[in-house]
């Protein structure tokens, strides 16, 4: 009996899901998911991003079997799994979600592509979040959103479906060759962990949203946590705009949580915006954005700066703080992961695209079109943002002031007086003998004077940016990735009229 494969990519949920409907129509179905060896060899993929994936296959096979289906995985690489499936039994059409994923998944969707071609096979391919392909300006782009994020979710379809083989082995995560342990604090994977944290955030934490999300502090419970949910698929963007909204016509004039929810939705906006300009422009996980910078930083990276940052030993303590929790939870909130790319960008004068990978890895939520959007923001390179310096010192002292965050992932810091907690290199070394603590040991001496450093990188930038060259090459940047103030057929003429709204994505 011939069937229709739907291939499940970053979109592990039955429901509001267009390729299991649309499959469903005309014949029975057979669901698939590939775990892609080549993908998992990458540098952006860790243990924990697999054992996040397992809890949502094993939560989606069980959804499936609820509907008398089921979840066929497979090891190998696409076209090959595809044509071991053919050779079986012949389908009659793929079906799937469109992907924005990095480099190695849109190669690998060319070459899917090119072998659907060759079988005379039709692929249909859904858009899951706003993004879209093949845009051509970005002028009608915020209406195309608010469209689809109003259509109606869709229910899981009654389908008939084609028998499973026995029951599947899952390779060991070394045997794909991600070799560290999964993280001890991460987010459990799954629909259903999903659903519960979406709940838990608008039905009890949402309150704490607006002015809670900037702090390291409050932020684990005042932000969302839906990031890894949404990356995945488990949960559609659809859905939680849509929850959201009747969450927000539920609440009464006034009420605070209106504030908060308000900003949540805009970030799922902007979840969508950052996407498009890596659909839009593939290369902008290798290079930078506005090809301007080019040579601003690459030729200049350092090591031990780099190993110092990654392994949290900078010897600032909000930033060595900051990646020790990432290596236990494998998350930040925004304005922390912005505050690193800063550091790393500015005062550390190292290039973006390996941090970025480094940070890639350690991000549970990895979302390519998201993260690489965003490192380059920070890092000064798309030429359409205004620079953004974080200090690693004032930060500490804004949202961690009485030094609970840095102390509770720093515990060699926390005899160290509140005076000198952001700053530990600067106590006597009868002081550190006191609070038990050694500079060089228990605490890294900074690698460089942060102020004067800083201003130095941030005197290279400007001399880029100054340029004449670099700055008549804005305009077509922001014509092609800058968001739109309002709806507009006129074409912006003045690049300065666009980028104003991705400069206020803090609060
Ligand atoms: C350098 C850097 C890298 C980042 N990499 C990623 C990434 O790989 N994946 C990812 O999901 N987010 C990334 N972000 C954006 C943001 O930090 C995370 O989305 C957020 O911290 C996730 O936590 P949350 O779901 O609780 O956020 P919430 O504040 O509750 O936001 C809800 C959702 O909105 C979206 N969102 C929030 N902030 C942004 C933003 N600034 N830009 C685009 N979308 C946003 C996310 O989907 C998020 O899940 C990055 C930010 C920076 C500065």
């Amino acid at each position: 009996m011939s069937y229709n494969l739907v291939w499940f990519k970053r979109d592990l949920r039955v429901h509001d899901h267009a390729p299991l409907l649309y499959a469903s129509r005309n014949a029975p179905v057979l669901c698939l998911f590939i775990i892609e060896p080549s993908l998992w060899a990458a540098d952006d993929v860790a243990t924990h991003h697999y054992q996040f994936l397992r809890d949502s296959l094993l939560d989606l096979e069980l959804a499936l079997r609820k509907r008398g289906g089921g979840l066929r995985i497979e090891v190998g690489e696409a076209v090959a799994v595809l044509q071991r499936l053919w050779q079986e039994a012949p389908f009659l059409a793929l079906y799937s979600h469109q992907e924005t994923g990095n480099w190695l998944s849109f190669q690998r969707d060319l070459a899917v592509q090119g072998w659907c071609r060759e079988h005379g096979l039709l692929w249909h391919e859904f858009a899951q979040f706003g993004v879209v392909r093949r845009l051509q300006n970005r002028d009608l782009w915020k209406a195309h959103w608010e469209a689809l994020m109003a259509e109606p979710c869709l229910e899981p379809p009654v389908c008939d479906w084609i028998a499973l083989p026995e029951p599947f082995t899952w390779p060991e995560p070394n045997s794909l060759g991600l070799l560290q342990p999964d993280l001890p604090l991460r987010q459990l994977g799954g629909r259903r962990q999903g659903i519960e944290t979406l709940r838990d955030f608008l039905f009890e934490r949402c309150g704490a949203y607006r002015g809670g999300i900037s702090s390291p502090l409050s932020a684990p419970t005042a932000c969302s946590r839906l990031s890894a949910y949404l990356a995945f698929g488990c949960l559609s963007l659809r859905e939680v705009v849509q929850a959201t909204r009747r969450q927000l016509a539920a609440l009464p004039r006034g009420d605070a949580r209106r504030a908060g929810l308000t900003a949540f939705v805009s970030r799922l906006y902007w979840h969508c915006h950052f996407m498009q300009k890596l659909e839009s422009e593939p290369e902008l996980e290798f290079t930078n954005l506005h090809r301007g910078y080019d040579g601003l930083r690459e030729a200049d990276w350092n090591p031990v700066h780099f190993q110092a940052l990654s392994a949290g030993q900078t010897g600032w303590p909000l930033v060595d703080a900051c990646v020790a929790m990432l290596q236990q939870t494998g998350w930040l909130n925004f304005r922390m992961r912005a505050m690193l790319v800063s550091v790393a960008s500015y005062p550390l004068w190292l290039h973006w695209q390996p941090v970025g990978t480094w940070l890639a890895r350690q991000f549970l939520d990895y979302e390519p079109g998201i993260h690489w959007s965003q490192m380059q923001m920070q890092a000064g390179t798309t030429g359409i943002n205004t620079t953004r310096v974080y200090n690693p010192i004032k930060q500490a002292r804004d949202h961690d002031p009485h030094g609970h965050f840095v102390r509770h992932w720093l515990p060699a810091l926390r005899r160290v007086p509140n005076e000198w907690l952001f700053e530990p290199w600067r106590m006597s070394v009868k002081l550190q003998q006191q609070c038990g603590l050694r500079i060089g040991v228990d605490i890294a001496e900074p690698l460089v004077d942060l102020e004067s450093a800083t201003r130095q990188a941030k005197t290279r930038v400007y001399q880029v940016r100054g340029r004449a060259d670099v700055k008549a090459a804005k305009a077509a940047i922001v014509e092609k990735h800058g968001s739109r103030k309002q709806p507009t057929r006129r074409r912006p003429t003045q690049a300065a009229a666009c980028d104003w709204v991705q400069t206020q994505l803090d609060f």
